[in-house]
């Protein structure tokens, strides 16, 4: 008989999960306005509202915590996490910052100016955000295959290089201080880029003088779909691929929280003296000295080993693995989700699944809120919430897609709570033909209204 597959990992330390009944689950959300953002965390059953900072560390990365060096200046833990770095990616420049946001402000706040315009695939809103507050420009040059649920592809992040090269002529190269490349593609639904992708954003960046940056918030999981997806990887390592995948690029940054399995962190890596001593100026000012960024020795202990645990294949395939189970249990379930399944979370399609409500009444916002009263599940809204109301107009923004993302910490969950989780959402799809009426604002912020919004049922 072949063994079946099992995670490589077992408990040391457990956490408690509590339940509610539904009724008691009813009564909260409508007494926090039907905004999951307010509920608290032990009102949850299963949380899946991100992946960020939400994992479990091993043993060796508590380990890191007891072993933390808090000099100020010159922590060994520092030095770990640069030579953590080094042997994974190869870069010789080590920034560390508080987080992956943290790490944009100082590399923009180096490279980016008044008038600069960043083409790249679909940008992370904290990204994007960072450079339209510099009045510079964030232009989404993703495959248009990105954008329909119904297509299957493999890489579902890539660049289109015609619309790249588009950019650069419309703009000339002077305004464009790098090509962002994000891997794996957050906004499109984790969605990797291919390395021959890779490969040709770098030849014409080359062609034209552009340097190329990375947002790496996801890369292992990106290198794992590379050596499963794509010709001609399938024998090679996670490492082999990631020195290939970083072989060209300038710059990277990364948000720890994601594939770094630690609860706080990030840092930019680079190759250049100069640029990493521009650098420095900026995490004296926003972060803290350069040996420790915004980090702890602790953060940065737990991080260096968080890394090296990050690439092994077992735990990526694992972690692929689990998300790919509850997408197929979904599906088999007849709940439309976003195919095919991307690194770290499942996209409900709200639209499909709650045919009856009005676009206008947040049917995605709506779908959140059953799941959380059928199960205790907590996804988040990826929607006309999200999107805001124009804020030259002021009128409601429709998207195209409507989606209730569901997303997987790493190393935290089993596989019955995935059952669980389809279960919950199976129940929901029974009785969705009832579900009309949706949601309406009482009360909200002029942007990012989605973290504070106050809503009531209709
Ligand atoms: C999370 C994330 C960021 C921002 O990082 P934070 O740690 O949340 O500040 C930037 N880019 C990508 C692709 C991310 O996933």
């Amino acid at each position: 008989m072949k063994l079946p597959h099992i995670p490589p990992y077992k408990t040391k330390v457990v956490e408690p999960v509590y339940f509610k009944t539904k009724e008691e689950r009813a009564a909260k959300i409508k007494e926090v306005n039907y905004n999951l953002f307010n509920l608290h965390s032990d009102w949850v059953v299963v949380d899946l509202m991100t992946d960020s900072g939400t994992g479990a560390m091993s043993e060796q990365q508590w380990a890191e915590i007891m072993l933390g060096d808090e000099s100020y200046a010159g922590s060994e833990s520092y030095f770990k996490l640069i030579r953590s770095v080094r042997d994974i990616m190869g870069f010789e420049f080590v920034a560390p910052t508080h987080q992956g946001r943290a790490a944009e402000n100082i590399l923009f706040s180096a490279v980016v100016k008044e008038g600069d315009v960043v083409p790249g695939n679909a940008h992370f809103d904290t990204t994007k955000g960072h450079i339209e507050f510099r009045k510079a420009k964030a232009v989404d040059c993703t495959i248009d295959e990105a954008f329909d649920t119904s297509i299957d592809h493999p890489f579902k992040g890539n660049i289109d290089l015609e619309k790249l090269e588009a950019v650069i002529k419309e703009y000339g190269k002077e305004r464009i201080p790098f090509i962002n490349i994000t891997v794996t593609c957050n906004t499109v639904g984790g969605q990797p880029v291919s390395l021959a992708n890779i490969r040709e954003v770098s030849e014409l960046a080359n062609r034209e003088g552009i340097p190329v940056y990375m947002d790496i918030a996801r890369y292992a999981e990106n290198a794992y779909f590379i050596k499963t997806r794509e010709v001609g990887y399938s024998d090679k390592s996670i490492r082999e691929i990631v020195t290939e995948m970083f072989q060209d690029v300038q710059v990277v940054w990364m948000s720890a929280k994601k594939d770094g399995l630690v609860n706080i962190g990030g840092f930019i890596a680079l190759h250049d003296a100069a640029l990493y001593e521009k650098l420095g100026q900026f995490t004296i000012i926003y972060e803290g000295f350069i040996t420790y960024g915004g980090m702890s020795g602790r953060a940065m202990g737990a991080l260096a080993e968080g890394l090296q645990e990050g690439v092994e294949f077992d735990y990526l395939n694992d972690r692929v693995q689990q998300v790919a189970y509850l997408g197929e249990k979904l599906k088999s379930y007849g709940i439309p989700i976003q195919d095919p399944v991307g690194g770290h979370a499942l996209y409900i399609d709200a639209k499909r699944m709650l045919p009856n409500v009005p676009q206008s009444q947040f049917p995605a916002q709506l779908l959140g809120i059953e799941a959380y009263i059928e199960g205790g599940v907590r996804g988040v809204e990826i929607g006309t919430l999200l999107a805001d109301k124009d804020p030259v107009t002021g009128e409601e923004r429709f998207p195209e897609m409507e989606l209730l993302r569901l997303a997987i910490p790493r190393r935290v969950y089993s596989l019955p709570h995935m059952d669980y989780v389809a279960a919950t959402m199976a129940n929901i799809k029974e009785k969705s033909a009832n579900l009309t009426t949706g949601l309406k604002i009482i009360k909200q912020a002029d942007i990012l209204r989605h973290f504070t919004v106050q809503l009531e049922k209709i």
